[in-house]
């Protein structure tokens, strides 16, 4: 059965999609069966998967809204080492019509329940909204990866995700919890990015993930040729360090297992 994650942050540009991407491919390397879910209307884990959102009949708009299911309208990643559940811009109606149908929440959950013996992870990419979308992730999720940039607004929102997660975590899905905080777009040089890790440390312990994503312009770059990092430039310090990620996350799972 698989394991089950969202990646969120209600910011904007704080590297859930990069993280989502590179974890699916790291997972992938390790001999995982991985399943990434594109639940942003904009479609960015899709593009950076290879797969071109706007050449596609179905999405997981008709998913959530019960006109299609997740084996028809899954795609395998450019790199073809895992699947995609796309998004494109379509996906933005959801949010409203959602609203009307019975279970709202739970679509996404129950989508998936027909596809969950198939894989090892299924890794959510989160919109940046506290939105129903990603109420849907966190409704279908046993745990919430959190991507922080370490800078002085980092901490800025965490509050309400937190609050959030532990609303869904009482009323919606027991299961919920936070798997861990990961630092990403780190950058060494700077005092300030050095002393965001540390506090972060500090006030959150072993929530924090062991693992620094450090900032590298090759994660940035591979989206444009539609692959992950990993994939793009596997011997970049970005790639190496969501490699050293995925194996700290398959450990994580089991302690947290045990
Ligand atoms: P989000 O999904 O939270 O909006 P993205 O993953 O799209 O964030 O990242 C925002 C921008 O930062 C993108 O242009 C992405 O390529 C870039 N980026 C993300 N992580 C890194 C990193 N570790 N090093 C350099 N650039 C990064
Ligand atoms: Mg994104």
């Amino acid at each position: 059965m698989a394991k089950i994650f969202c990646i969120a942050n209600q910011k904007g540009g704080v590297g859930k999609t990069t993280t989502t991407v590179n974890l699916a491919a790291s997972l992938a390397q390790i001999n995982q069966r991985v399943l990434l879910v594109d639940l942003d209307p904009q479609g960015n884990a899709t593009m950076g998967s290879g797969v071109n959102k706007s050449k596609l009949s179905a999405t997981i708009y008709q998913v959530l809204l019960g006109l299609s299911d997740v084996k028809t309208v899954r795609q395998r990643a450019a790199c073809e080492t895992y699947d995609v559940l796309p998004a494109n811009r379509e996906l933005a109606g959801a949010e409203v019509e959602m609203v009307e149908l019975e279970n709202r929440e739970n679509r996404l959950r129950l989508a998936l329940a027909e596809v969950v013996g198939e894989y090892d992870f299924i890794l959510i990419d989160c919109p940046p909204a506290l939105s129903m979308l990603t109420l849907n992730g966190l409704c279908a999720a046993h745990g919430v990866i959190i991507p922080m940039q370490c800078e002085y607004y980092a901490l800025e929102g965490l509050s309400d995700l937190a609050n959030t997660i532990k609303k869904v975590h009482l009323n919606l899905n027991r299961e919920l919890e936070i798997i861990g905080l990961l630092r990403v777009m780190f950058d060494p040089r700077m005092t300030l990015s050095q002393q965001v890790s540390d506090q972060l440390e500090q006030h959150f312990g072993d929530k924090v993930f062991k693992t620094l994503i450090p900032r590298n312009v090759r994660l940035a770059e591979a989206p444009s040729y539609g692959m992950p990092g990993v994939i793009f430039d596997p011997t970049s310090k970005g790639a190496l360090a969501y490699l050293a990620f995925a194996a700290e996350m398959v450990e994580r799972i089991k302690q947290l297992s045990k």
